[in-house]
């Protein structure tokens, strides 16, 4: 009955379903995918694309990837799942890989990045009260304005997006905002002894693929450290080579006091997070004091380090690092009124739009998808482009000049 309903499924008749069906929480671009390799993926009628999304960074690795995927089938086919009441034989393995490749004491395994965000908030208040000293229910951790950390309440909490929060009330408190990429304010901020964390994107995604000032990272660490406040970044979209290092704190030789990651650490194969840190600020959280019955799965350490290993044996941050220099370069020579500013670091980048016509960033999204390229609007003027990792550089160039064959068709 279901493959019966499977094959004879068009892609009107998928989007169909989902509006009856579905919560009506997305606004997708009218295609349906029904298959992944590579950079490609392919609609329900055959139709191939380049995906220029990856699944906001999940698929760094490139939609499944075999070595992946045969992790997956192994372990599914063994064993997936046991519940943290009881040791599985993988756990400890991939916690010694994960701390090894990132180069931490520990690691507290999760599943969605707002899950990591959120145990890292609880870490971080924790440390103030065991190791810092902050009264009891006194902790405060400074947020960026135009964050993006994930969907929970008390995410949204620290949001000061109106889509992200309204009609959601009452708050947690216990956030204090600052400007993004404004070092004075974070300074400001930092005088409070009560600090305990600042909690900041390398680069702001979600918000449009907001590049700081060079700089910036590296003297905000600066200036935690001198308050004895927790440096937390959450990496979940920019970390495991999507900005052409490993971590885009790399970049500026920061090493995070807590790192939060997600995405990517499966290559989007399910759901895996995690954070890192060392044991002053992990141990402070003991048994029964937080978890999930998801979390350190076996079937998501086999596919994690499976996905790590991945990311070092095909050099991803290297590749992104030199392919996303071509495409910056490329992009910025488009003779377009359209194309206002082009930013981003390794294949984490975006086109700023400028309308014209009448004409907007969905209108060149849906062009872009008719000639086979999917990327989708941030914000109302701003189109993200992020490619697997694992594409080569002549695919590059021939996606590069369809969106750029799409953009033009707008002049
Ligand atoms: N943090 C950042 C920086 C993100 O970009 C996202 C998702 O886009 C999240 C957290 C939330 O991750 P998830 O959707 O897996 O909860």
């Amino acid at each position: 009955m279901f493959i019966e309903t499977l094959n004879n499924l068009t892609s009107a008749k998928a989007i169909e379903l989902e509006e009856k069906y579905g919560a009506h929480n997305y606004h997708p671009l009218p295609v349906v995918l029904a298959k992944g390799e590579g950079p490609f993926v392919w609609d329900v009628e055959g139709k191939r694309y380049f995906d220029f999304l990856s699944a906001y960074s999940a698929v760094n690795q490139g939609h499944c990837h075999p070595k992946i995927i045969d992790a997956l089938v192994d372990q599914a086919r063994t064993i997936t799942l046991t519940s943290r009441a009881f040791y599985n034989n993988i756990l400890g393995v991939y916690e010694k890989y994960v701390t090894e490749y990132f180069k931490y004491d520990k690691v507290l395994p999760m599943n969605t990045g707002a899950e990591a965000d959120e145990t890292a908030l609880k870490l971080c208040r924790k440390w103030a009260y065991k190791v810092k000293g902050v009264p009891e229910g006194e902790a405060k951790i400074i947020v960026c304005e135009n964050n993006f950390h994930g969907r929970t309440i008390t995410i949204i909490s620290m949001s000061t997006d109106p889509d992200a929060f309204k009609g959601y009330g009452p708050f947690t408190p216990g956030f204090v905002t600052i400007p993004y990429n404004d070092i004075p304010a974070l300074e400001k901020a930092l005088e409070d002894p009560n600090v305990a964390g600042f909690l900041v994107e390398p680069i702001q995604g979600e918000a449009g693929v907001y590049v700081p000032e060079e700089g910036y990272l590296a003297k905000a660490y600066a200036a935690c450290k001198a308050r004895n406040v927790l440096f937390i970044a959450d990496e979940v979209q920019t970390g495991i080579a999507r900005t052409g290092k490993l971590l885009a704190c790399d970049h500026e030789n920061v090493r995070p006091d807590i790192l939060i990651l997600g995405k990517a650490l499966s290559g989007g194969v399910i759901p895996v997070s995690a954070v890192l840190a060392d044991d002053e600020i992990m141990l402070t959280i003991k048994p029964g004091e937080h978890g999930s019955t998801f979390g350190g799965n076996p079937l998501a350490g086999r596919v994690a380090i499976a996905a790590l290993e991945v990311v070092k044996d095909e050099k991803l941050a290297e590749r992104a690092e030199y392919l996303g220099k071509i495409f910056r370069e490329e992009m910025r020579a488009v003779n377009s009124e359209m194309i206002e500013l082009v930013r981003g670091k390794g294949l984490l980048n975006a086109v700023i739009i400028r309308p014209k016509n009448g004409k907007e960033a969905w209108d060149v999204c849906v062009k872009m998808k008719d000639m086979g390229v999917l990327a989708k609007p941030t914000h109302q003027h701003i189109i993200r482009f992020a490619p697997p990792l694992t594409i080569s550089e002549e695919q590059l160039r021939e996606a590069i000049a369809i969106i750029k064959e799409a953009i033009l068709s707008f002049e």
